[in-house]
C-alpha cells in the first residue's frame, strides 16, 4: 500500500486557499516528498503529513515555487529531532543550489546528503523499497519528472505448497524469492505462487511542455500526477513558449499512456476556478481529477 497526498496544488506564487504544488508519498513507514514552495511545510502539518518519517526529498528543478521552502523545511524536520541523515535527490547540479539556500539553516541536528541525477537521461535507482525512475523535462532550466514503482510478489498459494508436501515452515522463504532444497528436490517461487501481480505505479511531472517520451515515462501509471498551468486551450501557444501544458494536454498524455487516472496540479495563480474545466477533460480522460489541495488516496 501507499498513500499518496498532493498537499498543494499551486504554480508560481502560493494563495490564501491553494498552496504551491508538492507530492507526498508514504510507504512502509517512510514518506517522500516532492517538491518544496514557499510554506510546503505548513500545508505538510495542515493535511497531516508526518515530517518524522520524511526519509527523501525529491526536487523537480531550482524555480523558486519548487525549492524556496526547503530552509524552512528543514528546520521543521530538524525541530522533530531528526538525527539520521536526509537525502535529497535532484538534477545534477542542485547541489549548488542547496549549498545556497542551506547558509540561512547552517545548524541542523541530520546531515543532508545530495543525490544528483542525470539531466540527460533516465535515472534508476531504489528507495525504500520502490524503483525510482527519473526522467529529463522539457522546461526553461533542468527538470526532472519521477516514477515509482512498487514490484509486488505474487499471491501465495497454500494448495499448491501442500501438495508438493512443502512443509510450512518453509512457505515464507519460498514465497519470498529464495530456492528451497528439501529431499534432493529443489522448489522456487513460481511453484507456489498464482500469477504475477501488476505493479503500482506513480508518476509526477511538473514543469514542461508537453513531449512524446513522457508517454512511455509514465505507461501504466495507478496514478498521474500532471501539471497544467491553464484548462483552456487557447493558452497552449503561451504555455508552450514559458515551458508549461494545458489540461488538455495532460488528460491527453494519461490517456496515451494507458494511466488509471490523472491528478493535474501547479494550475497558475491566474486560474481563479480549476474546477469549472472539468467537464472538458473528463471528455477526454474520464479519470481526471481536478485536484485541490489535499487531495489523497491509498494504492493498494
Ligand atoms: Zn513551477
Ligand atoms: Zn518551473
Amino acid at each position: 500500500m501507499i498513500d499518496v497526498c498532493l498537499a498543494g496544488t499551486g504554480g508560481m506564487l502560493p494563495l490564501p486557499d491553494r498552496w504551491l504544488t508538492c507530492f507526498w508519498l508514504e510507504f512502509g513507514g517512510k514518506a517522500a516528498l516532492i517538491d518544496c514552495g514557499e510554506g510546503t511545510q505548513i500545508t505538510l502539518a495542515k493535511e497531516g503529513c508526518k515530517l518524522s518519517r520524511l526519509d527523501a526529498l525529491f526536487i523537480t528543478h531550482t524555480h523558486a515555487d519548487h525549492i524556496s521552502g526547503l530552509p524552512g523545511l528543514l528546520l521543521s524536520i530538524g525541530n522533530c529531532g531528526r538525527t539520521e541523515p536526509l537525502t535529497i535527490y535532484g538534477f545534477d547540479g542542485i547541489g549548488y543550489v542547496i549549498d545556497q539556500l542551506s547558509c540561512i539553516c547552517p545548524i541542523l541536528p541530520f546531515r543532508v546528503e545530495v543525490r544528483e541525477l542525470s539531466c540527460t537521461e533516465r535515472s534508476h535507482f531504489t528507495w525504500n523499497g520502490l524503483e525510482v525512475q527519473s526522467l529529463p523535462l522539457h522546461h526553461r532550466m533542468d527538470c526532472l519528472g519521477y516514477s515509482f514503482t512498487l514490484h509486488r510478489k505474487p499471491v501465495f498459494n497454500p494448495q499448491k505448497a501442500k501438495a508438493l508436501g512443502i512443509p510450512v515452515q518453509y512457505w515464507k522463504q519460498l514465497h519470498a524469492g529464495e530456492t528451497l532444497t528439501l529431499n534432493g528436490m529443489e522448489y522456487t517461487q513460481d511453484m507456489v505462487t498464482d500469477e504475477a501481480r501488476k505493479p503500482l505505479k506513480l508518476t509526477y511531472m511538473t514543469d514542461t511542455v508537453y513531449f512524446p517520451e513522457m508517454v512511455d515515462f509514465a505507461k501504466d501509471s495507478d496514478l498521474l500526477v500532471c501539471e497544467g498551468m491553464y484548462g483552456d486551450d487557447d493558452y497552449i501557444p503561451k504555455m508552450r513558449e514559458k515551458g508549461h501544458m494545458v489540461f488538455s494536454q495532460a488528460a491527453e498524455l494519461a490517456k496515451e499512456s494507458g494511466s488509471s487516472r490523472l491528478w493535474l496540479t501547479h494550475y497558475s495563480p491566474a486560474l481563479s476556478n480549476p474546477a469549472e474545466y472539468t467537464e472538458m477533460v473528463q471528455a477526454i480522460f474520464p479519470d481526471t481529477v481536478v485536484s485541490t489541495d489535499g487531495q489523497r488516496m491509498t494504492l493498494k
